[in-house]
């Protein structure tokens, strides 16, 4: 796969942006850049918001309740409905929801 640039900065034509499979907002807004693993390693896969120290900081949330949760965070946000809607929607297809029922 071609890279853009060498690694120093953004990726312009990396393969997709690496969203975190638990709430599906990007992982490089993330302010810590991402959740820890249990050795303390960062996670490429979660953000810290969803995952710390190897686990989901709510483990029984529901995929219904995550779309919630993240669209609620998006209101607060200005974010006009629609593109909430269209950002939501691609939720339960992440890793974390997609082997349990909906
Ligand atoms: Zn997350």
């Amino acid at each position: 796969m071609y890279k853009a640039n060498d690694g120093r900065g953004e990726e312009v034509f990396g393969p997709k942006r690496t969203l975190c499979q638990s709430c599906g907002m990007p992982i490089s807004k993330n302010q810590k850049g991402g959740g820890t693993e249990t050795n303390g390693s960062r996670s490429t896969d979660y953000c810290s918001h969803c995952y710390r120290m190897g686990q989901f900081t709510d483990p029984y949330l529901t995929v219904g309740e995550m779309v919630a949760m993240v669209q609620g965070i998006m209101k607060k946000m200005h974010v006009p409905g629609f593109l909430a809607n269209r950002f939501t929607k691609d939720i339960p297809n992440l890793k974390r929801w997609r082997s349990k029922p909906a």
